[in-house]
């Protein structure tokens, strides 16, 4: 369905990514993991693009979250104010989880979290059984999206694992260090093999996260990937 709606908090989520949330009409319904169209302007100025909804099925507002590039629409998505409004139509994709699996692997870098964060909330409010274990990797510790939710999520239920990784580590950082690699995932998900796995993200991220997994004997079809163009 196509709707206008407007927005009704902003959140800075790292120095470059932000969440702009948006009213949800009582009639629109999506999976975790779905994407919109959201289209910004007027006349010949409208620009239209894909965004994953970051928020759960379960929430009572729809959310958004754009990795901020400097850009005429990522300028004008990040300069929205409360009660602007927007053009919503969707949703769409089959990158959605609904707890049809057991065990869940997800591998992701930056922005790519975005449908991650969904589908953890969303099976975390849902109460589903299924085991996910997230590895999340980002260049310094200040760039971890939704990093107090992900780790409250993980303290409170013992379904949900986050591994956070980080590239260029400041001198206080005592967690996991590096790119997602084979030794990283085998040491933190002994059963990997059992699992299904999502990665999504920027484009290279993603093919490097598909071929990992191939590499490690993982089955195309234990595989559900969305890649995000410009970013690359
Ligand atoms: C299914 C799907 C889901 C997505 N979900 C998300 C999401 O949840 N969050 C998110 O942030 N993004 C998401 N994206 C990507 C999003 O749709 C945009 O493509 C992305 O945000 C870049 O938009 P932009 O306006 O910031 O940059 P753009 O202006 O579109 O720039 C994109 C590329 O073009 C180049 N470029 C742009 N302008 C110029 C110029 N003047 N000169 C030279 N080069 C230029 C840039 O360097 C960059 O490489 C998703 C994409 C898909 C397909």
């Amino acid at each position: 369905m196509t709707f206008e709606t407007i927005v009704v908090e902003t959140i800075q989520r790292t120095p470059d990514i932000k969440s702009i949330r948006f009213e949800k009409p009582q009639r629109f319904h999506y999976l975790a993991g779905q994407y919109v169209f959201i289209t910004l302007g007027d006349g010949p100025d409208r620009i239209t693009k894909h965004f994953t909804l970051s928020s759960s099925p379960t929430e009572g507002f729809l959310e958004i979250t754009k990795r901020l590039t400097g850009h005429p629409f990522s300028n004008a998505l990040a300069g929205l104010n409360l009660g602007d409004r927007v053009s919503i139509k969707g949703p769409y994709g089959a990158f959605t989880f609904q707890g049809e699996y057991d065990k869940v692997g997800m591998l992701s870098g930056g922005i790519g979290i975005a449908p991650l964060r969904s589908m953890i909330k969303y099976s975390v409010d849902q109460e589903l059984n299924a085991s996910i274990i997230l590895f999340y990797s980002n260049s310094r510790e200040s760039d971890i999206a939704f990093r107090d939710e992900l780790e409250g999520m993980q303290r409170e239920n013992p379904n949900i694992k986050v591994i956070e990784t980080i590239t260029r580590p400041g001198l206080d950082w005592k967690g996991v260090i590096g790119r997602i690699n084979a030794e990283m995932v085998k040491k933190f998900m002994p059963d990997y093999i059992e699992r299904t796995f999502y990665t999504s993200g920027p484009q290279k991220m993603v093919d490097a996260m598909v071929s990992l997994l191939r590499e490690m004997g993982i089955p195309k079809e234990q595989i559900k990937q969305e890649r995000f163009p410009g970013y690359d």
